[in-house]
């Protein structure tokens, strides 16, 4: 039985590959079922792991998220996979990954996939000063914002975040809040950061997923395992009746009001 789906996650890995999201949306794809446009100011902090508020998704819907990249190897991967089941994420940037690979970061975006921020480089954001903490954000923004839109600006076009390890500050959030960022923490995880085979990832993913009927999934696109799992989840979604929700800002930031 192993062996068997480790062959069907082979065969639907090369499949992935070959499709694209200008193919979408297309016939017998699990598909985005609806976009969500998420108001900060209603929502400034959202995912049960962390707070108490999540986004107000049906049983059975999933919103899609992936942190910590880009990265070339793996994020190419996730993204083909996406794009063979025409369905949109949200991706966390690390700043200086996004500096790195900026051909990426317009690809994911071109992919029709929304881009949150995730700091400059990762760090503890609750461990290292209040001023350091501001600095790895704004510098993650600018970072991501360059590499998309060619300006280095500390105005998220779209204002999501998420805090390396989900390592907040009471004062970090209220001034996030004050920027109008929203904060995603996740409601639930495959904990892709211990290793474990692909298989046994799936395995454990889906039997969260089906405790918990639906919620925003953390996922690392950095990860092997989790885009060679990937294909395979996506398959279940689609055979289990689960729908993927995609988030978009409800507006993007233009104004300079908030600038410092
Ligand atoms: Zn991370």
């Amino acid at each position: 039985m192993i062996v068997l789906r480790a062959a069907l996650v082979a065969l639907v890995t090369t499949t992935a590959t070959a499709a694209r999201a200008t193919d979408c949306p297309r016939k017998d794809t699990l598909g985005t079922a609806r976009v969500m446009t998420v108001n900060p100011q209603a929502f400034p902090r959202v995912g049960l792991k962390s707070f108490p508020q999540t986004l107000p998704l049906a049983d059975k819907e999933v919103v899609l998220t992936f942190d910590d990249g880009p990265f070339p190897a793996t994020t190419t991967k996730v993204l083909a996979a996406l794009a063979s089941e025409c369905v949109q994420a949200t991706f966390f940037l690390i700043g200086r990954n996004a500096e790195a690979n900026p051909a990426i970061v317009r690809k994911i975006a071109a992919s029709g996939h929304s881009i949150g921020h995730h700091t400059w480089s990762h760090r503890p954001l609750d461990k290292i000063g209040q001023p350091q903490a501001l600095e790895e954000i704004d510098r993650g923004i600018a970072a991501d914002e360059m590499a998309l839109n060619g300006t280095a600006t500390r105005l998220p076009s779209t204002p999501f975040f998420r805090f390396p390890g989900f390592a907040s500050t009471p004062a970090l959030l209220a001034h996030l809040q004050s920027r109008g960022i929203a904060v995603f923490g996740a409601d639930l995880w495959a904990s892709d950061w211990n290793p474990m085979t692909p298989d046994q990832q799936l395995q454990l993913l889906t039997a969260r997923l089906d405790e918990e009927g639906k919620g925003v999934i953390l996922l690392h696109d950095t990860k092997a395992q989790t885009a060679k799992m990937l294909p395979a989840f996506l398959q279940y979604l689609k055979r289990n009746g689960y729908k993927v929700v995609h988030l978009a800002a409800s507006q993007q930031i233009k104004s300079s009001s908030h600038d410092r």
